[in-house]
C-alpha cells in the first residue's frame, strides 16, 4: 500500500467516529485534520454545491477544483461564476494540455462517442494527476452518495484512496437524494437550472442527456454505454479495501 500520513487504523477509526456523523461534523473533522492540504474536486452537482455551501461557513479557504473538459455545458461554468459571486469561492479550472479543437485534430474527431474511456482518461484523469501533483493535498473531498451507484454504496465516510494516494472524505455518503435537495432548497444553494430539466446527473455534454420517468439518476450518462464512471470514484481494492 502507498505510504500514508494517515494510516489505515486512524482511517478505521475515523470511520468509526463518523459513521453516525451529519456532513457539517464529517467537514468540521476534515478541515481540522487536512486544511490547507485538503482539496474538493467538483463537478458541480447539486451534491458538490452543498458541500461547498457547508464549507464557505466552515473553512472558505479550502482549495476547489473543477476538471474543466472544454466539453462542459455552458449552465456549468455560469454556476461556477454563481458561486464565486455567492460564497467568494473561486473554484480553480484544470484544463487538459490540449484544447478541444487540438485534441480532436489530432485523433481526427472527437472520441467521447467511440472511445469515451480515452477521452475521460486524457480530459479528466491525466489533468487531475497532474494538478494533484502540483497542489500535494493529504486528502480530497467528494460529494457521492452511497444510493447513486454500487460502486458508490461499497464507499466509506474516510477511506484510503489508492487510485490517487489520497485519503479521501466523502461527508454527503448517507444522504438521499431527498436530504440532498431538501438542504440545498433551504439553503437556497446555487445549483445548476439543468437539474430542473431532467439532468439529475450532470457531465460533459456530449455524454449526458436528460433522464425519462422512472429512469435511473445516471442512466442519462453515457447512455446506451457500459461505461457509468468517469474513473474518479470508482472502487479499487487494496490491501482490504480502499477507493
Ligand atoms: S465525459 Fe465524455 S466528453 Fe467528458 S471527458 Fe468523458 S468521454 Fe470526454
Amino acid at each position: 500500500m502507498t505510504a500514508t500520513p494517515f494510516p489505515a487504523d486512524a482511517i478505521e477509526q475515523a470511520n468509526r467516529d463518523l459513521a453516525e456523523a451529519g456532513p457539517e461534523t464529517i467537514l468540521r473533522w476534515a478541515v481540522k485534520r487536512f486544511h490547507p492540504r485538503l482539496l474538493m474536486a467538483t463537478a458541480f452537482g447539486v451534491e458538490g454545491c452543498c458541500v461547498i455551501h457547508l464549507l464557505a461557513g466552515i473553512e472558505p479557504g479550502v482549495r476547489f477544483i473543477n476538471l474543466e473538459t472544454g466539453y462542459q455545458f455552458p449552465e456549468t461554468l455560469a454556476l461556477r461564476e454563481r458561486i464565486k459571486t455567492r460564497y467568494g469561492i473561486a473554484v480553480e479550472y484544470v484544463h487538459p494540455e490540449q484544447t478541444v479543437a487540438e485534441y480532436e485534430a489530432e485523433h481526427g474527431g472527437p472520441l467521447h462517442g467511440l472511445r469515451p474511456d480515452q477521452c475521460c482518461f486524457d480530459r479528466k484523469i491525466r489533468p487531475l494527476r497532474r494538478a494533484l501533483e502540483r497542489i500535494a493535498p493529504l486528502a480530497w473531498i467528494s460529494a457521492i452518495r452511497k444510493d447513486q451507484t454500487a460502486d458508490r454504496g461499497k464507499a466509506g465516510v474516510v477511506q484510503w484512496d489508492a487510485k490517487f494516494g489520497l485519503v479521501k472524505v466523502n461527508p454527503l455518503l448517507n444522504w438521499t437524494k431527498k436530504d440532498v435537495w431538501a438542504f440545498a432548497l433551504r439553503h437556497d444553494v446555487p445549483y445548476n437550472p439543468l437539474h430542473d430539466r431532467d439532468y439529475p446527473s450532470i457531465g460533459c455534454w456530449p455524454c449526458t442527456r436528460p433522464v425519462a420517468p422512472g429512469e435511473d439518476d445516471r442512466a442519462g450518462r453515457w447512455a446506451g454505454k457500459v461505461k457509468k464512471e468517469c474513473g474518479l470514484h470508482v472502487i479499487e481494492q487494496q490491501d482490504g479495501g480502499g477507493i
